[in-house]
């Protein structure tokens, strides 16, 4: 296997680049293009970094369902022992369609609506992580209306620098996410004198795609600190929540891997009783996933040329949002000289590229893998231009699995009427 990829399981093989045992051709082949490609070992790999982490502390995983919400891909994390960080009803809805359980589901977000604590009180989740004081007292009126007490962390705002993209970086005093956290105290002592509520755990999560450990250590101090004054106050926790973030490579980052972003968080928490939650996302499935494509035609140009592919920012908006990097691979190599391409999609928008200025030797019809794509590919991907979402397919060894089907056109616009004549 090509240790350049940052796929573990992708290699190239006599058929070209495959994937665990099945060659992308034969994928693309039998799914069509575009198609969303994940390796279950990889997904098994990541997990269990985690969990063999996490062997000498009362922990739990809970998957952030948000990087990738597909049901397969929930299953088997589920199966896995995994618990869920959902963002909305929409995700509790899946987690439980796909054999999760409500009692290993935390709820993030700033913008919980009554009916989706409604959902998740009937449902009977493990935590709300809730993020003001407002969120807190409608939670405390809606689960008075069920006659249930909802068990709560506060989610807290530590105003450590994560150093990311601004997009995604979320624990900073001026971000809109959590508590702040000289207000912390004055809350937690209000959850507990709420009927409706049971303080649970405090949480926090300071951004994504961190690429070393000293933000969340700092941050873990912090919450710390705080517990140590809530217990003070009797307030006993059942559970402190570091969120998810550990970011993955996709060009040249070098994040530490999961044990030793893990090992000087867990040094924090030593010696004490509470579970330690973490809710890692990418690092579970960005780099177990690729978004295979097929080059429709070269455009050779004086200032640059393009290989126009069928995937498009629609598919994979990292690019056009964040200026990410993914890795462009051609499935089948040649011994033609490379020529460096702007890799783009058939999207009418000039911000519809994937990847910039990359070295190729390709020809039309060739697949290329952008890879690194299994996190916020699917998720955040779109219907512009009434292109049907790509199918998504799970490889298990030489095993495949279509866990999602390319969309029919016709869906896209079956909630849509005509006007009625005059
Ligand atoms: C997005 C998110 C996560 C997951 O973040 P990753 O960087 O993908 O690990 C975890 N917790 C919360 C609250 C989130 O919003």
């Amino acid at each position: 296997m090509n240790s350049e990829l940052t796929i573990p399981t992708l290699g190239y093989g006599t058929a070209g680049l495959q994937i665990e045992g099945v060659p992308l051709a034969e994928i693309a082949s039998r799914f069509g293009t575009p198609v969303f490609v994940y390796s279950l070992g990889a997904m098994t790999a990541a997990f269990n970094a985690y969990r063999n982490a996490l062997t000498r502390h009362k922990a739990q995983v809970f998957y952030a369902v948000k990087a990738n919400a597909n049901l397969g891909v929930l299953s088997a994390f589920a199966r896995m022992g995994s618990g869920f960080d959902i963002v909305s009803g929409g995700e509790l809805t899946r987690v439980i369609a796909a054999g999760g359980h409500a009692s290993k589901v935390v709820f993030s977000g700033v913008g919980k609506s009554s009916q989706e604590m409604r959902q998740a009180l009937d449902a009977g989740i493990r935590c709300f992580n809730v993020e003001s004081r407002s969120e807190l007292e409608r939670l405390n009126r809606v689960a008075g209306e069920t006659c249930k007490a909802a068990p709560i962390a506060l989610r807290v705002n530590p105003d450590v620098d994560p150093k990311t993209h601004p997009y995604i970086s979320t624990g900073l005093r001026n971000n809109k996410f959590g508590v702040a956290f000289n207000e912390a105290l004055a809350l937690y002592r209000l959850a507990a004198s709420l009927p409706n509520v049971k303080v649970s755990g405090i949480a926090c999560h300071i951004g994504s795609q961190l690429v070393d450990s000293a933000p969340i250590v700092e941050a873990a101090e912090k919450l710390l600190g705080l517990v140590n004054q809530l217990s003070a106050e009797g307030m006993a926790l059942d559970h402190i929540d570091l969120g998810g973030g550990l970011g993955i490579r996709y060009q040249d980052e070098t994040p530490p891997d999961t044990a030793d972003y893990l090992a000087p968080v867990l040094r924090v928490f030593e010696g004490r009783h509470e579970e330690l939650c973490f809710e890692p996302g990418r690092s579970l499935i960005g780099n177990a996933g690729l978004l295979l494509t097929r080059i429709e035609y070269l455009k050779p140009g004086a200032e640059k040329s393009f290989a126009i592919v069928d995937a498009a920012m629609n598919d994979l908006a990292r690019p056009a949002l964040y200026d990410a990097y993914h890795e462009v691979v051609a499935v089948t190599p040649r011994d033609d000289k490379p020529q460096r391409y702007e890799i783009v999609g058939p999207i009418c928008e000039s911000g519809d590229f994937l990847a910039h200025d990359r070295a190729l030797a390709v020809r039309e019809g060739d697949l290329l893998a952008l890879l690194s794509a299994g996190a916020y590919g699917m998720t955040m991907s779109s219907n512009y231009n009434t292109r049907p979402r790509a199918a998504e397919v799970i490889v298990n060894g030489d095993q495949l699995h279509l866990v999602r089907a390319r969309e029919p056109i016709e869906s896209l616009f079956a909630l849509e009427s005509l006007l009625p004549e005059t």
